[in-house]
């Protein structure tokens, strides 16, 4: 099996590579890409090849990683703005998600992983909804995506719709059938991880639990903290302690978790995220939108937190592009910590190898170098808004976006060539969800 996939040989040619090595190299060249790797880069000699692709004025950089993203929710973009984050999720989105079908499910991750990968994102984390979670993996599984899933757990809460509530056992019963049914399927593409949703939506049991069996089993975990002022004073009600400080006494920390947002955070819990190697999902565009506040993201950088960077999810952004995320986040801190607060560089790491390192896939994905998995986006460069050519951090980070994305390759194989997503009929998917979505919002909100 792994013969047949080694024959199969692309060759990116002519572009300006933009590595994330450790030397951080930019350089113009080739890369050879045989069966799900890299095999060469620089300047490749001429050898037979089953396709080439003209990477002539572009950028050549490593697929974009989002380790925090809702597929479920992309068919409720457009329809639930202007909300802060807990009456958001109590009137528009957990309705909308316990509205959701198997097959409605589906359309809403195969429109979201598509236009993910569409805008050059190869990786995300995601938090599916409570049920049907099987969906999201047959839609990652479609596309191509890399994805590390997991149910959304919630057996506790205020506001929760009956279609979202679980016992505790039955979450964990349903996260285990869908470890065994998913983790490590098409080429490890496809991973597990435990998504309790929030501390207010979990009892402590269930928490327990989690760590108990995630550990267990070395599977990650995936959660929100502290995102907005609300919910950081409803945590510290219910549990007596700070969000992050809270899941740190649970053993919800460390090197296998990945906490989304972390707005509001004491110094002691930058100090635990700092001390422990938990890693930070910051989502510039949600914590606009939803009002929920600044990240001082700057500050756990300089304290040494690995942070990296999501969209989120449709609803609350409204957009799945990883460079919008990127202009943001460059650009919001400024006025607080000042112009040389979020260098273009640092951010690309943040979209890149740092995301990598926050899924555990360090070694293989998030640069592009000999021996690393083959997931590559390549840009154009060539652009009315670009031009002219300058520093490609700069242009990567402020100028260009996900629709200057031409082409993309994930485990070595074209999923978006000339900026059409192969295999879906883009057309049709965009009729189908707009039926879907206003069935689900009939349902959901009367
Ligand atoms: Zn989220």
């Amino acid at each position: 099996m792994k013969k047949k996939a080694a024959n199969t040989r692309v060759l990116v040619k002519g572009g300006t590579i933009v590595s994330m090595n450790a030397r951080r190299e930019v350089a113009q060249g080739d890369v050879l890409i045989e069966g799900d790797r890299i095999a060469l880069i620089g300047d490749v000699p001429r050898r037979k090849v089953d396709e080439t692709i003209d990477a002539t004025g572009r950028l050549v950089i490593p697929g974009l990683i989002q380790p925090h993203i809702h597929l479920c929710q992309t068919l409720f973009r457009s329809r639930a703005d202007d909300l802060e984050l807990l009456e958001w999720l109590r009137q528009r989105i957990w309705p909308f998600e316990a509205s959701h079908t198997h097959d409605s499910l589906y359309v809403s991750a195969l429109l979201g992983g598509a236009e993910l990968l569409r805008s050059g994102t190869t990786s995300i984390l995601d938090m599916g909804t409570v049920h049907h979670t099987d969906a999201v993996f047959e839609a990652a599984k479609k596309l191509g995506l890399r994805a590390t899933i997991g149910k959304a757990m919630m057996d506790a809460g205020q506001g929760v719709p009956a279609g979202l509530r679980e016992t505790t056992d039955r979450s964990l019963e349903e996260s285990l059938a869908l470890i065994e049914r998913w983790h490590g399927a098409e080429n490890g593409r496809l991973r597990y991880a435990f998504a309790p949703r929030f501390v207010l939506s979990c009892t402590e049991e269930l928490m327990v639990r989690v760590v108990k069996e995630a550990r267990a089993r070395g599977i990650g975990m995936h959660t929100h903290a502290s995102e907005n002022s609300d919910e950081v004073i409803a945590v510290r009600e219910k549990c007596g302690k700070d969000n992050v400080a809270y899941l740190h006494s649970l053993g919800m920390s460390g090197v296998d978790t990945v906490l989304a947002h972390c707005v509001w955070l004491t110094s002691e819990e930058q100090r635990i995220l700092a001390d422990t190697g938990t890693h930070v999902a910051h989502c510039p565009s949600s914590n606009l939108k939803l009002a929920s506040g600044f990240a001082k993201v700057p500050d756990l950088l300089a304290m040494g937190v690995n942070v990296c960077l999501a969209s989120d999810g449709a609803p609350c952004n409204n957009t799945l592009d990883a460079f919008g995320e990127m202009r943001l986040a460059a650009l919001m801190h400024k006025p607080r910590f000042g112009p040389t607060a979020m260098p273009a560089q640092t951010v690309f790491e943040m979209a890149t190898l740092r995301g990598a390192r926050a899924l555990g896939l360090e070694s293989e994905i998030g640069s592009l170098e000999e021996g690393k998995k083959a997931d590559i986006a390549i840009v154009g460069t060539e652009r009315l808004h670009a031009a002219p050519l300058g520093d490609p951090y700069s242009m990567l980070v402020y100028a260009l976006s996900g629709a200057d994305v031409e082409h993309v390759l994930v485990d070595g194989i074209v999923r978006v060539r000339k900026g059409r997503v192969l295999g879906v009929d883009a057309k049709k998917l965009i009729v189908q969800s707009t039926q879907l979505a206003n069935q689900l919002a009939e349902k959901a909100l009367r």
